[in-house]
């Protein structure tokens, strides 16, 4: 017997979590359930991270959790449960099968089989945001090497277990060369040790533009985590119903498994919505904790449901569907055909290893680093960039003012008067001439020009060092540089 923790969530959360419990006990699972609150109430009882400590306990005693969806309240500072799950936890990959049940749930896309593998702990999701100026805010987007093959490796991995032929990456590395770049560098590298799987690369425009028109093209696709997002629910959704999909955030310890959906408050209480995103997520955990038998009879017992068209209203179509049922007849129907197998639908086996062997991630021998000179970013109410370049002028110490742009675009030396320009400069200072500063520049050069700003008032609200690593310029030009 495994012991799982659940909760049973907000809105729909209960009723989904009573009818799945009632199909996965039903089909025999080997499992005790450990039940905890996490959720709306938590976190209006005071709680802004809405989860106890208990709760946590429980999650990291047991290592696998299904979760029914929560309510986050609006407002009030409440942080998001799922995002501080995931990064807690270290839920690096967050996996989600979309797939079509086409004739017997209306599709335009009949040959979807999709899985999205999205990586679930860095990226723009890191969560650091500065206000900087009046008019600019930023926020972080990071991206690690080790981040990267973990997610990629585990895509690959993932690939030849469930003998999927393709894995596609899906990044934007026109234009954001170093982050995209090191993601789209890495799996380059991953796929060279899978030659048994095919491989392609897509910016993201275009990738997701053919993931919504023609997904049948894709097997499985591996992104980073705000890509990721956006895909994931627009994959779920063409397949049929975002109720239809369950997704799995796996990390090296502990695993946690949800429907992708929300709570859905607009349909709470009403004994109207589709348990089978939950159900498809008690699957995806049966698999992980090694009961492949009862993860087999649910899926299709509940693949019979589906084919002989008893159907949830979020699937129900006049002519397709035979019976609109609510959630509880709906987990009957599945109960009842346990031990039976579909007849038009394909029946699912599924790969008896499932623990997916990932290797250890080892770091490469360190580079070359040397300080070519230093991004200040300066905080400028005024219009006109030769005014700020000649104040700035005045910090020349050993490393010469050399650029500054406005959001990037260049607008001194040469800029157009064009350029709209907001409050924020960023004002690159670099060594005249490399061959003087083999070794690079001085980094005691920073903290002086740092007072020397201090003492004619110039407002410095950032610095980002400039590196080269074994030679590779570690930073972006400016636009129009
Ligand atoms: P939602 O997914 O709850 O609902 C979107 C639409 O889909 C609604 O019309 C809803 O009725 C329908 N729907 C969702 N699940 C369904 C199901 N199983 N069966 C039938 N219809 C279903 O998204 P939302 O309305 O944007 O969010 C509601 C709440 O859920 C918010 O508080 C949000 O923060 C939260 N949320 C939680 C999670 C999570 O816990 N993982 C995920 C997303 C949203």
């Amino acid at each position: 017997m495994k012991t799982v923790t659940i909760a049973r969530g907000d809105g729909i959360g209960p009723e989904i979590m009573d009818a799945v419990l009632a199909i996965v006990n039903a089909a025999g699972a080997r499992v005790v359930w450990e039940e905890i609150e996490i959720g709306e109430q938590v976190y209006l009882s005071g709680n802004t991270s809405g989860i106890t400590k208990g709760a946590w306990d429980s999650i990291r005693r047991n290592k696998v959790f299904l979760k029914a969806p929560i309510t986050t309240p609006q407002g009030g500072g409440y942080k998001s449960l799922n995002v501080t799950m995931r990064k807690s936890l270290g839920l690096f990959a967050n996996i989600r099968p979309c797939v079509s049940y086409h004739p017997f749930v209306a599709t335009r896309h009949p040959d979807m089989d999709v899985v999205i593998i999205r990586e679930n702990e860095e990226d723009l999701y890191a969560g650091i945001e500065h206000q900087q100026t009046d008019e600019v805010v930023q926020c972080l987007k990071l991206i690690s090497r080790p981040g990267c093959e973990k997610i990629i490796r585990y895509a690959f991995e993932y690939a030849r277990l469930y003998k999927r032929k393709k894995v596609s990456c899906f990044i934007k590395d026109n234009i954001m060369k170093h982050t995209d770049g090191l993601f789209h560098e890495v799996f380059r590298e991953v796929a060279a040790l899978y030659p048994d799987i095919a491989t392609d690369s897509w910016i993201i425009d275009i990738g997701a533009a053919r993931l919504a028109d023609t997904p049948e093209i894709f097997d499985v696709i591996v992104t980073s985590n705000l890509y990721g997002d956006v895909i994931s629910d627009i994959a779920a959704q063409i397949s049929g119903s975002v109720g239809l999909a369950g997704s799995a955030n796996i990390g090296a310890s502990c695993a946690m498994f949800e429907a992708i959906h929300g709570s859905a408050p607009d349909i709470a209480g009403k004994d109207k919505a589709n348990p089978s995103g939950l159900l498809k997520a008690a699957v995806m955990l049966l698999n992980h904790i090694g009961q492949q038998d009862v993860a087999e009879r649910i899926e299709n017992a509940w693949l019979c449901a589906i084919e002989e068209g008893i159907h949830t209203a979020d699937m129900y179509k006049a002519g397709v569907s035979q019976e609109c049922v609510g959630t509880q007849a709906f987990a009957d129907a599945v109960i009842a055909r346990m031990g039976q197998l579909p007849q038009q639908l394909e029946k699912q086996t599924f790969a008896k290893d499932f623990t997916l062997k990932m290797p250890e991630y080892h770091r490469k021998a360190a580079t070359k680093k040397i300080l070519k000179g230093v991004d200040i970013f300066v905080d400028w109410k005024g219009k006109n960039a030769d005014e700020l370049a000649a104040s700035l002028k005045q910090l020349n110490n050993g490393i010469e003012l050399t650029m500054i742009t406005n959001r990037g675009v260049k607008v001194w030396p040469d800029g157009f008067e064009e350029t709209f320009c907001t409050d924020h400069w960023r004002c690159r200072f670099e060594g005249p001439s490399p061959s003087d500063y083999p070794e690079g520049v001085d980094k005691r050069c920073i903290p002086q020009m740092l007072e020397k700003a201090v003492a004619h008032d110039i407002d410095i609200i950032k610095l980002e060092n400039l590196y080269e690593f074994d030679g590779k310029r570690g930073y972006s030009l400016g636009q129009g540089q």
